[in-house]
């Protein structure tokens, strides 16, 4: 069974907000997007050095991969997940007060509205038309989800299929912004602004930053 809801938001519409401020460094978004993936594999070594998580951490490692037919761009992890709750929290209930005071008068600076609103997750739909979140927490018996969702405050969340725990973000890429399906593109973008991260990033065949 599909649930959905609206995405809390206290200002009118986060969508539009996004793509008319944000537009000038659209490059930044594959860096937000690997640093959550690189912060829940972290946590996960946390957990475990907590003896919360007890499990095997195996090899802890985040995976980018561009699909042109699909028109994919997917960056995985092996890290902590997230329950469908969790989703709900995390994702879903943007703490977004004051926002658009804010953006008006940082307008230029993609970066610190992104990181002052943590929007860095919703940074993916400056150039996705839809994005789907697939997710598996490291909890015991966790069901995994997708969420959905289309740049609009609708989205959808439903039981999925994941083997093991951690998240996949699939970015649908647009029309417009299809480099970012082009390996010259995010290898350059990987080498900018994903290098010395505590783990392995994968792209390609078998290409590391660290
Ligand atoms: P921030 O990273 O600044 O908290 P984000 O919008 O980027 O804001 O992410 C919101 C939250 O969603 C994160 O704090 C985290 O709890 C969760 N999240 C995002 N990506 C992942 C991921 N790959 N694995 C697990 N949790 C994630």
């Amino acid at each position: 069974m599909a649930n959905s809801g609206k995405i809390g938001v206290s200002t009118k519409d986060l969508f539009p907000i996004i793509k008319k401020f944000l537009y000038s460094d659209h490059d930044i978004f594959l860096r937000e997007i690997v640093s959550n993936a690189v912060d829940a594999t972290q946590k996960l070594k946390v957990l475990a050095s907590t003896g919360e998580f007890k499990g095997e951490t195996g090899s802890l490692k985040v995976t980018v991969k561009a699909d042109k037919e699909a028109g994919t761009l997917t960056v995985s992890d092996n890290g902590i997940g997230m329950t469908e709750e969790e989703v709900e929290k995390y994702i879903n209930q943007i703490a977004f007060s004051g926002a658009e005071e804010f953006l008006e008068q940082h307008k230029d600076d993609a970066a610190t509205i992104i990181g002052h609103f943590g929007l860095g997750f919703y940074s993916s739909f400056m150039v996705s038309d839809s994005v789907d979140i697939i997710t598996k927490s490291y909890k015991e018996g966790a069901q995994a989800v997708k969420w959905s969702c289309k740049g609009e405050t609708e989205y959808t969340i439903e039981p999925a299929e994941r083997s093991e725990r951690g998240t996949d973000i699939v970015m649908h890429i647009s029309e417009d912004e299809k480099e970012f399906l082009e390996d010259t593109k995010i290898k350059a973008l990987l080498d900018k602004y994903c290098k010395f991260l505590p783990v392995e990033i994968v792209y390609g065949k078998k290409q590391e930053w660290k």
